[in-house]
């Protein structure tokens, strides 16, 4: 049993990243994540006030962090429903690290009611690249933030132990850091390994200090919140800002709307716009593509 090894050569310091870590009885896990430029981009397309393009930020950590413990390639989309100023939010994020949010009401801040969300339900959907097979289960939102409407959302549906902790930063409207981190503790870990792990995060310096030019993937953090394990750095994957719209998923989804609509467009003879509700592209469909949706399959 030696030292830590590591994965070859970190990205340079302020790339987005998602890095994870295991110990090699497999009794704990450590995900963290940089993902400022993803954040920064899903806000700005938003066109997000101060306050929701934090929470953005706090959306984007903490989804790619529990996407990260499932399935490889398995695709999480968050629905958060409330009654609170932003509206319902959306993260949509899959295999590869891409990542999209909505907010309905991007603008929102909490001067009138005191927060961005009121109570409500977060439903949380899982599907499976290869077969299309999907899972649904829904939480109510407990506590105050993100993070801790996630770690719920682990305990309620997965029975893991987890902590996950989110550090959003902003100035003048821009995400300086998106950062965060989770750790899990596997059925193989021991009340031991619990103390430990729990001993290590009361000591814990903020990721944001030890993600530095000189350690990007903040190795040195990392060897204080797992201390007393045996553990390995063992995969990477980039994060990255995307969108899956397009002009052919825009007709789609024309497609499935009613008849009378669709005919009451083809009418229309100025196009149609369509805007994509999480990255805010404007698509022009003309009354002729509308119209052949109506025309019974060749
Ligand atoms: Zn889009």
């Amino acid at each position: 049993m030696g030292p830590t090894q590591y994965l070859d050569q970190p990205p340079p310091h302020g790339q987005d990243t998602l890095w994870r870590g295991l110990a090699r009885q497999g009794e704990a896990r450590l995900l963290v994540v940089r993902a400022t430029d993803a954040a920064n981009e899903a806000a700005s397309r938003l066109g997000a006030s101060p306050e929701v393009t934090k929470l953005v930020g706090e959306l984007v950590v903490a989804s790619l962090l529990v996407r990260s413990t499932l399935n490889p390639d398995a695709r999480m989309q968050v629905y958060i429903r409330h009654d609170g100023p932003t509206g319902k939010m959306v993260v949509d994020a899959w295999e590869g690290g891409g990542v999209r949010v909505y907010v309905k009401t991007p603008e929102a801040t909490s001067a009138l009611d005191g927060a961005l969300f009121g109570p409500g339900l977060m439903e949380v959907a899982r599907t499976h690249a290869a077969t299309g097979k999907s899972w649904r289960s829904t939480v109510q939102l407990q506590g105050d933030r993100i993070e801790d409407f996630m770690m719920h959302y682990l305990l309620e549906s997965e029975q893991v132990l987890s902590l996950l902790r989110v550090e959003v930063t902003v100035a003048n409207g821009v995400i300086e850091n998106a950062l965060g981190y989770l750790v899990q503790l596997m059925p193989e870990g021991t009340r031991e390994d619990l103390q430990r792990m729990t001993a290590n995060l009361e000591t814990l310096a903020p990721l944001a200090t030890g993600m530095t030019p000189d350690d990007p993937d903040g190795r040195d953090w990392a060897q204080a919140l797992m201390a007393g394990f045996r553990w390995d750095q063992c995969a990477r994957e980039m994060v990255e800002y995307e969108c899956r719209c397009s002009e052919a998923r825009i007709v789609h989804m024309l497609s499935t709307l009613p008849r009378a609509d669709l005919e009451e467009m083809a009418a229309d003879p100025n196009d149609l716009e369509v805007i994509c509700d999480f990255c805010r592209t404007k698509y022009t469909v003309k009354p002729a593509v509308v119209a052949e949706l109506l025309e019974p399959p060749s």
